[in-house]
């Protein structure tokens, strides 16, 4: 959440910041705003809502400026106007901030501020730093050796509790940038005579694909030719340069209309990045490169637990199903914000393992760390390679989906699925599962890719169903065993871009109380794959209908098995093994909440009061 972008080079820095800010704004877009550097002081310009608004309040902005700091606005303290959007300045105009966090002390903060003398006019948590860096600046007289700029912001985070990733202007600086990062994720791009620093490097990829990720607790300090990184205690940190290995095409719409179509079109393509160089054939196995546990170490975890947010949480219940059921090892799912809060007492064979598309969502990081700091081994499935989830955890999996900015995740969950079929298939190899069954599992995960473009083939049909239950208000989601979860995220993504109120239940649990909901105005989605319990999720969609319920049913029955009249309206897909159903049954959910959220002309990309990668609690 909130975008953050700064450069320092020869080039006119507002073009530069406006330009990173479009990229960064899926990150937050209540507002936005910059600073810009320049001899005569700051120059500041904020605007509510979109970064269309600030490039038009930017035009005519000094192209002279070299130097700059922007921000996109996901609030958590004060309401969305101009005067709290970001950047920040101090009272005295000497610094100028963007933040993304939470300044848990800003009222202890603030009133030690304006008992000295510094006034507010925002209702954030922010200005409480930018006048405490102020008050720092002129505290702290010049010391030989020592930029007085880089001390105050480090002076002043010393006081600081909370998260944040901060990027800060000195009026009496011009040419430099200050950032450091608690908790926020914070990268600096090395360019050419030029340097930038953004909250992800989607800002900056199109001018250096050379980075630096920075690490909790550490300042940088960037001018156009160099950048000195130090811990906010002044200890001297040796910078590692990484090569970032996707280009700024990947992260650009091309024909569609919105991120979101675009990924989910993506899919085959995710799902083949997932697999690919993954399966041992000798041995019918799966394999990662990067567990950094060995197998017998494996052999003796006894339980693992999946900690993750939102849709991720999603793919963990799956996971969940897929591995109990091929590896037979137990397996607890938890929100990441309820563990890491809980004290949960846990076995010490545990295994914890957490997924974060972004590798940023700061409860699942913040589990991550309490697992670690409890002495239990970690895995982490992530997207974005470099993130801090991916540099903290002993092992991890990368998904290898290419870059997702739809706030409403797609490629990323269908990958993170298979990612954890792939486990499941892993662990069960080290355990009962026999050298035929993972053969079968391997064929049949091999066809995933092909298989998800035999379900988006049925775009248009989706389409049609999806104009005819757009007016709706009140959605049910309902399936059994692996298909529950699908049912949970079916749910989410028809709430989270069309605003439909939708509920995700397992099938038989809405006789305890979801089904004094239905009625001709309140249509089910069923979930009915071919086997075990296909006859029972029959009876459950008679049971809606024998109400008036309207039914939508996405089954990979044959038509003999589950009729056409079954339903009001039925999307068939393709029959494939149990541990591939999950990932196949999820393409038709997000093309209809894709298709409704457009027919009732809600903003796909920019959902309200969403944004991706959620860095504060
Ligand atoms: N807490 C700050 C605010 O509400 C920063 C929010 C953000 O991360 O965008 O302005």
């Amino acid at each position: 959440m909130c975008g953050i972008v700064g450069y320092v080079g020869k080039q006119a820095a507002c073009g530069i910041l406006l330009e990173g800010l479009k990229r960064l704004e899926y990150r937050g877009y209540d507002s936005a705003g910059l600073a810009i550097g320049a001899k005569d002081g700051l120059d500041v310009i904020k605007k509510v809502g979109r970064v269309e608004n600030l490039i038009r309040a930017a035009a005519g902005v000094k192209e002279t400026a070299h130097t700059g700091i922007a921000h996109t606005r996901w609030a958590t303290h004060g309401r969305v106007t101009d005067i709290n959007a970001h950047p920040h300045v101090s009272s005295d105009h000497k610094f100028a901030l963007c933040h993304n966090g939470v300044i848990e002390n800003y009222l202890a903060i603030k009133k030690f501020c304006e008992n000295h003398g510094y006034t507010f006019q925002s209702e954030t948590d922010t200005e409480a730093l930018v006048n405490l860096i102020a008050y720092h600046y002129q505290k702290e007289p010049e010391a030989a050796g020592k930029n007085r700029f880089l001390t105050a912001v480090r002076k002043a985070l010393l006081h600081v509790e909370g998260t944040y990733g901060i990027v800060a202007l000195c009026a009496d600086y011009p040419g430099e940038i200050v950032g450091a990062r608690k908790g926020s994720p914070l990268v600096v791009g090395v360019g050419n005579g030029e340097n930038m620093i953004a909250s992800d490097i989607s800002a900056f990829i199109g001018r250096t694909q050379n980075v630096i990720y920075l690490d909790d607790g550490q300042v940088v300090h960037l001018t156009a030719e160099d950048f000195d990184i130090t811990t906010i205690a002044d200890e001297a940190v040796d910078p590692v340069i990484a090569k970032v290995d996707w280009e700024i095409e990947q992260a650009e719409l091309g024909h569609f209309t919105h991120y979101m179509a675009k990924e989910i079109f993506e899919q085959p393509v995710a799902l083949e990045n997932a697999i690919r160089g993954r399966f041992s054939d000798d041995q019918s196995t799966a394999k990662f490169g990067g567990l950094n546990i060995d197998p017998l170490q494996l052999r003796h975890v006894d339980r693992l637990l999946f900690c993750a947010c939102g849709t991720a949480w999603h793919a963990c219940l799956v996971a969940e199903y897929l591995i109990e059921r091929f590896a037979r090892i137990p397996v607890e799912v938890e929100y990441a914000s309820e563990f890491r809060y809980r004290n949960a007492p846990l076995d010490k064979n545990t295994l914890v393992i957490v997924i974060s598309q972004s590798g940023e969502t700061i409860d699942t990081l913040e589990a991550l760390r309490e697992a670690k700091r409890k002495g239990f081994r970690t895995l982490a499935i992530t997207n974005v390679v470099g993130s801090t989830i991916a540099r903290e955890t002993d092992g991890g999996i990368y998904q290898h989906a290419g870059p997702e900015i739809g706030v409403a995740s797609t490629k990323a969950f269908t990958s993170q699925i298979l990612l954890t079929a792939m486990m499941a298939l892993y662990f069960g190899r080290l355990r009962d599962l026999s050298f035929t069954e993972g053969r079968e599992m391997v064929e049949a995960l091999r066809l995933v890719p092909g298989l998800t473009s035999q379900v988006l083939d049925q775009a248009d049909k989706i389409k049609v169903i999806a104009k005819k239950y757009a007016q709706f208000e009140d959605f049910l989601f309902l399936g059994r065993q692996a298909m529950f979860p699908i049912a949970l995220e079916g749910a989410l993504k028809l709430k989270e871009i069309s605003y439909i109120h939708a509920e995700g239940y397992p099938a038989a649990e809405m006789k305890h109380g979801p089904i004094a909901l239905v009625s001709p105005e309140c249509p089910s989605v069923f979930f009915a794959p071919r086997g075990e319990v296909l006859k029972k999720v029959i009876s459950n969609i008679q049971e809606i209908r024998a109400r008036k319920g309207p039914v939508i049913c996405i089954t990979s029955a044959p038509r003999d098995e589950l009729p056409e009249d079954l339903a009001n309206d039925i999307i068939r897909v393709p029959d494939a093994h149990e541990a591939v159903q999950p990932i196949l049954f999820t393409i038709p959910i997000q093309l209809l909440a894709y298709y409704i959220a457009c027919e009732r002309n809600c903003d796909v990309d920019k959902p309200r009061n969403l944004a991706k990668s959620v860095t504060v609690e």
